[in-house]
């Protein structure tokens, strides 16, 4: 068996929400963080998908571009027999792209003169009517979209908003079509493509369209969304025989050793777990002003953790309020407390997996972001989710160690008030 499905995610937390999705929809996934430079750093014959994070969503167009065209390159290698341009449910992108440049260089290097683009994702009140996309009750023009700092968008209408991104024509599989299912999907592809359409933009207001819009892209090399549409694409290749029915998508590894809990996010979700944590189990606090000081405080928070980390979890956290955080940002200056933090975080977690911890929770994505790096992860297959949007996963590492290591990289807001106190028994 090889890999079956090929994804290219324009953002790393866009990659983990497609690559939860299909574990949910039974494929067996890895996602990796960047294309790797070598062949595949995992074993092919036990996993159906892999998703490649990038960090294309905001960058200049033709290294978007570049990027996800040497990320279809590694796919393809790899064997993968479908590919999946994965982007934000609100189609975060400017009229200059990325969205429509880096399809149609997929499309172009996969040979292929038609696809879709599908963002909904109406479990999380992403909706596609009449080509106009909502966000829950709003139209995507009149949500806080059209505030965003890097990508403002201030038309609804997807038609108009991938036309001026595309030299090909874009076309619109309505919702009376979408209704009908799978069958009628398809017939309408094929009428678009015959009128000279390279896009369909496929309306979808539940995840019965999604499953049926899913069906109806069997057959394409190339399809392009948010991670809703994966919810159907795993059924086609079960159909074809090539995904078994039965299989535990989410089965990670055995994981063991220490367990410790980083935190490094400010936000609302996270300060209510540090403290519950807190209660229960040791922490050391990392403060960034000590940091500052030149104070070696990734030395010392080593040392009490070799002194505490034992059959419970610890807890190592720079959370704190929004006040404390602005003050210390008003004496070292945004930029420089975060980077200050997240470096001695890092450290800090290389340091503790030195000490034995084999199963580690991180709270931020910035702070993840940095982890993952001093750790050499490359990337992480996922398994059971813990909450929504946050799976254990275990590392794909440079240095392979006896027994993989465990990580749930958590952002900011998500995260029931429990979550670290809970997440342990969600592995087995
Ligand atoms: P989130 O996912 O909640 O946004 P991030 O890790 O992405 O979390 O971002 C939090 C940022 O705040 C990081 O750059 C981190 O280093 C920084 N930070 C954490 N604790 C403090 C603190 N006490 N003071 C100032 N900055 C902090």
């Amino acid at each position: 068996m090889t890999v079956l499905l090929g994804c290219i995610a324009d953002d790393f937390t866009g990659g983990t929400d497609l690559a939860g999705m299909l574990v949910k929809a039974g494929m067996r996934t890895v996602q990796l963080i960047g294309t790797p430079a070598g062949p595949l750093p995992f074993n092919a014959d036990e996993v159906d998908a892999v998703v490649i994070a990038l960090k294309s969503r905001t960058s200049q167009v033709d290294e978007a571009v570049a990027e996800s065209l040497a990320a279809l390159h590694w796919l393809q290698q790899a064997g993968c027999q479908q590919f999946y341009f994965k982007y934000c449910s609100t189609f975060d992108s400017t009229p200059r792209g990325n969205i429509g440049p880096v399809a149609e260089a997929l499309m172009q290097a996969l040979d292929t003169d038609f696809t879709i683009a599908c963002p909904a994702f109406p479990a999380n009140g992403r909706t596609i009517y009449n080509g106009y996309l909502f966000v829950g009750d709003a139209l995507l023009s009149e949500s806080g979209m059209r505030n965003h700092p890097l990508t403002p968008m201030t038309d609804a209408s997807l038609v108009r908003v991938l036309q001026q991104q595309v030299s090909g024509q874009v076309g619109l599989a309505d919702y009376g079509v979408v209704e009908k299912g799978a069958a009628a999907i398809g017939a309408r592809f094929a009428a678009l493509r015959e009128q000279g359409c390279s896009f369909a933009i496929v309306d979808a207001v539940s995840d019965r369209d999604l499953e049926a819009i899913g069906a109806a892209c069997a057959d394409l090399p190339l399809v392009t969304g948010g991670s809703g549409i994966a919810l159907g694409l795993p059924e086609n290749f079960r159909r074809r025989g090539l995904l078994a029915r039965q299989v535990s998508a989410d089965a990670l590894p055995a994981t063991g050793g220490l367990r410790a809990v980083i935190s490094g996010s400010c936000s609302v979700a996270t300060q209510k777990q540090v403290a519950l944590m807190r209660e229960q189990a040791p922490a050391f606090h990392v403060d960034p002003l000590q940091l500052a000081r030149g104070d070696d405080v990734v030395a010392a928070a080593l040392v009490w953790a070799a002194a505490h980390v034992g059959q419970a979890p610890v807890l190592i956290y720079a959370t704190a309020t929004p006040e404390a955080v602005r003050t210390v940002q008003a004496q070292l200056g945004v930029e420089r407390a975060g980077g200050l933090v997240e470096q001695a975080l890092a450290e800090i977690a290389l340091g503790l997996v030195k000490l034995g911890v084999g199963q580690l929770i991180v709270a931020g994505g910035e702070t993840s972001g940095a982890v993952v790096k001093a750790l050499g992860v490359s990337g992480l297959r996922i398994g059971p989710e813990i909450d929504p949007g946050v799976p254990w996963t275990t590392a794909l590492q440079e240095q392979s160690t006896a027994l993989p290591l465990a990580l749930a990289l958590k952002s900011g807001n998500f995260g029931s008030e429990d979550f670290f106190v809970k997440a342990w028994s969600r592995l087995s």
